[in-house]
């Protein structure tokens, strides 16, 4: 199977009945553009910034940050590149930052809570995005958002940025778009009135797995019930994707599910239109949705919703 996917790598992913499916790479820097595009993304579908912030000694530059989204939209040409603003807190850490210490970091302030109570960190990477945007198709996302009004705080000071750079002369884009990450259950439970103010979401699952199953992702002790195969977790999934149908906007996954081939068709019959994924996993995941039938697909998706453990889930979905 392996090496039939290489052959077709840089092929479009369309089901045996001739639906789309987007098959992106999840990258952590530039580093990972090369292997991105050899593999044949289609595009970025979570690009995590962090690694500009961890790998400093000080906070980065609004030139620092816009040179680098830059080299990665033009990377990609007129490929679609989501761009995640900072997230920060949970098991990420920066020295320089010096962030108090919390009893529950994965339950504190990371991510969009951060930024929004730090907006001049914030607002800094906001308008290195949006200068940015000019050279590529940019679509950025916040991450671990759960509720109505982050999403409106953030566009606010997305606004305002706009403003500022107009003010100073300085070109931005307009084509770009503003999603969310649904990577918290409040945010899948509440995706009806999230998706009300937004241009896409994308499903994180390695977070929505953690606090849905209340599992920490890297306690190895819960390890055994870490999965995002549970079925919980993919009633949340279906659930973000009705959400995201109704309103008429895209609904994509970034976590690692979205790269298990095995789980690429109970995907596609959950509703999902698009996938993200380290880049190794990209040919065969493609490979799997040439297999797929998306009739076929929904069947088996309200199958395993209906299963009362991720084993189950698995073993179903493996023999489709
Ligand atoms: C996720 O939570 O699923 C995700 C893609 O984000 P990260 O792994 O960076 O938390
Ligand atoms: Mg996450």
């Amino acid at each position: 199977l392996r090496e039939k996917a290489l052959e077709k790598a840089e092929q479009d992913a369309v089901t045996a009945d001739g639906e789309r499916i987007q098959v992106f790479a999840n990258i952590g820097g530039l580093k990972d553009i090369e292997t991105a595009l050899a593999n044949g993304a289609e595009g970025v579908g979570l690009f995590r910034t962090e690694f500009l912030y961890l790998e400093n000694d000080h906070w980065p530059t609004e030139e620092e940050q816009f040179d680098a989204y830059r080299k990665a939209l033009e990377a990609f040409g007129d490929k679609p590149v989501v761009i995640r603003t900072l997230d920060i807190g949970g098991d990420k850490d920066l020295p320089y930052a010096e962030l108090p210490e919390e009893e529950n970091p994965f339950l504190g302030h990371r991510a969009i809570r951060f930024c929004l109570s730090n907006p001049e960190i914030f607002k800094t990477q906001l308008r290195a995005l949006l200068r940015a945007g000019v050279y590529g198709d940019l679509w950025m996302m916040f991450p671990m958002v759960e509720n109505v009004s982050e999403i409106q705080e953030a566009k606010s000071l997305l606004d305002e940025c706009r403003q500022e750079l107009d003010q100073e002369g300085i070109p931005t884009a307009d084509s770009i778009k503003v999603g969310i990450m649904v990577e918290v259950p409040a945010a899948a439970i509440g995706a009806d009135l999230l998706a009300g103010e937004v241009d896409f979401m994308s499903i994180g699952t390695n977070d929505l797995t953690q606090y849905t199953l209340a599992a920490d992702r890297g306690n190895e002790q819960v390890s055994h019930l870490y999965d995002a195969a549970h079925p919980a977790v993919l009633r949340l999934v279906r659930q973000t994707c009705e959400a995201a149908r109704k309103r008429g906007i895209i609904a994509g996954m970034c976590g690692e599910l979205a790269g298990d081939p095995e789980m690429a068709e109970v995907l596609i019959g959950l509703g999902l239109h698009e996938l993200s994924m380290s880049a190794g996993a990209i040919p065969v995941v493609k490979e799997q949705v040439r297999r797929t039938q998306t009739e076929e697909a929904r069947h088996l998706a309200d199958r395993v919703l209906e299963l009362d453990s991720p084993q189950k889930v698995r073993q179903t979905a493996q023999k489709g």
